[in-house]
């Protein structure tokens, strides 16, 4: 699933190419994909406007148009927002086509189709129960050590659990939550509660870090993702625990183990994360 890298390096990348182009139709071939419009409305609302600015929220796209409207996107599990020339194939699972000025396309394909759209017509965040409740983005000034301390006080919940509730921390994923935990040598199953002071410090150094760098490699594909371009991510390749069952620690040599955990694998090296 793309998280907070892959969605901000497909910002980046549709940023240069989709901004202050007139909209001249859509395609809706999967309706569904619409949240809380029918396709008529979201014509209405997006043609002859155009985009003005594409900002992101923990792993929200937010689309700003020249009427004050957003379209908020979501890519979920396989999503992927790319700009492409209008003539280009149509992929087998593209979900909806937004026809651009210069015969440009911006287009979801989203093979599991979980991807969303949202059409936000009113000030803030109101109807889309996802973004008004996020917590602090991890690069952000207000995500301090005691921000992250409070988040985990008193919780019997697994570490790792807590850093992928998106009300908490916005944007980590399984695989930045699981490199991030590695780096600041803790298990993912510890209890949050239990976590010392200086492995919160360690954490909150980590998953800025981990994020950061994410990010300079343009995110992380593992399976489906690629930036706004097509392109492949780069951070897979520095992946220390993520994915990598069995093969080595890059820290002490070791194997690195799977295990379920809130019935997702998390990825971790016994020895750096003794249990
Ligand atoms: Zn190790």
């Amino acid at each position: 699933m793309p998280e907070l890298p892959e969605v901000e390096t497909v910002r980046r990348t549709l940023e240069e190419k989709i901004l202050c182009r007139p909209i001249q139709g859509i395609e809706v071939l999967y309706p569904r994909v619409l949240r809380n419009c029918e396709e008529g409305q979201l014509r209405d609302a997006l043609l002859g406007r155009q985009f003005t600015q594409l900002d992101r929220r923990g792993k929200y796209l937010i689309c700003r148009l020249d009427s004050g409207d957003r379209l908020v996107i979501h890519l979920r599990m396989t999503g992927r927002l790319i700009a492409v020339p209008r003539d280009a194939a149509v992929e087998k699972h593209t979900s909806i086509r937004i026809h651009l000025a210069d015969e440009l396309d911006v287009r979801l394909v989203d093979q599991r189709k979980f991807g969303t759209i949202d059409l936000l017509q009113e000030p803030g965040w109101g109807s889309i129960q996802g973004l008004k409740g996020l917590g602090a983005e991890p690069l952000a000034e207000d995500f301090t050590p005691a921000y992250l301390a409070e988040q985990l006080a008193g919780r019997k919940a697994a570490v790792k659990s807590v850093l992928l509730d998106q009300r908490r921390i916005a944007g980590l994923g399984n695989i930045y939550a699981d490199e991030s935990l590695h780096r600041a040598g803790i298990y993912p199953g510890k209890p949050a509660g239990e976590i010392t002071e200086a492995e919160i410090e360690r954490l909150h150094q980590s998953i800025k870090e981990v994020i950061k760098e994410g990010i300079a490699h343009r995110g992380t594909t593992f399976r489906d993702y690629v930036d706004g371009e097509g392109r492949q991510g780069g951070f897979q390749a520095l992946l220390r625990v993520y994915g990598r069952e069995g093969q080595p620690c890059a820290a002490c040599g070791g194997p690195i183990v799977r295990i379920k955990l809130a019935g997702r694998s998390s990825f971790f090296c016994p020895r750096c994360q003794g249990e």
